[in-house]
């Protein structure tokens, strides 16, 4: 089973990412993740790229697409993978279906969290108190929302035609969104 998970940053896509990894056993590939590792650890992408993670733009598709294929490509990950923020827009979508493809994969579900800006907000000011990452603050959380908005809107309509798409009320408590996500899981 491959799974996406949507949702707006801070909207608990991690933390219940983390959740079905566990329960199923699968792969978390956080593309976020992956790139901000290679800031840490002072590559030579990470060097290209910090200063626009740091803005809250968007890293070119071809190098997140180049990342996520050394993932597809592994036989470990092989239909075990939970994509937590890729694809964010239409570009990414169709290459990531060419991606599956190519190593006799597909989309099995696509989860989207549903929360309001508002949420948000009150969410990343928590983080940046817990994690001091350097691209959570108001003003960035705000940007990124709206970019998330435009950009992964269609991408969101795109897996609803495919009927991949459940719709996850993202507004309450950890424990409430797992249980809905495990019963849907449970249908497919
Ligand atoms: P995230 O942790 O998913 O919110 O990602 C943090 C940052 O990493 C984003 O603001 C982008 O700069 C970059 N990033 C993560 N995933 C992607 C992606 N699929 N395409 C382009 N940039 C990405």
């Amino acid at each position: 089973m491959n799974l996406i998970i949507f949702g707006p940053p801070g909207a608990g896509k991690g933390t219940q990412a983390d959740f079905i990894v566990n329960k199923y056993n699968l792969h978390q590939l956080s593309t976020g993740e992956v790139l901000r590792n290679e800031i840490k650890n002072q590559t030579k992408l990470g060097q290209e790229i910090s200063s626009i993670i740091n803005s809250g733009t968007l890293v070119s598709d071809d190098v997140v697409k180049k990342l996520v294929e050394s993932f597809v490509s592994e036989s470990k990950y092989k239909n075990r993978l939970i994509f937590d923020g890729y694809p964010r827009n239409l570009i990414q979508a169709k290459t990531l279906n060419e991606l599956l493809t190519k190593y006799g994969q597909k989309i099995d579900l696509v989860l989207k969290l549903s929360v309001s800006l508002e949420t948000i907000k009150k969410r990343i000011s928590e983080r940046l108190t817990l994690e001091k990452r350097a691209d959570d603050s108001e003003e960035i959380a705000i940007k990124r929302y709206k970019t998330y908005e435009k950009s992964t809107e269609p991408v969101i309509d795109y897996y609803k035609k495919l009927n991949l798409l459940k719709v996850i009320d993202g507004e309450r408590s950890i424990n409430q969104i797992s249980k809905e996500i495990s019963d849907i899981i449970g249908l497919i």
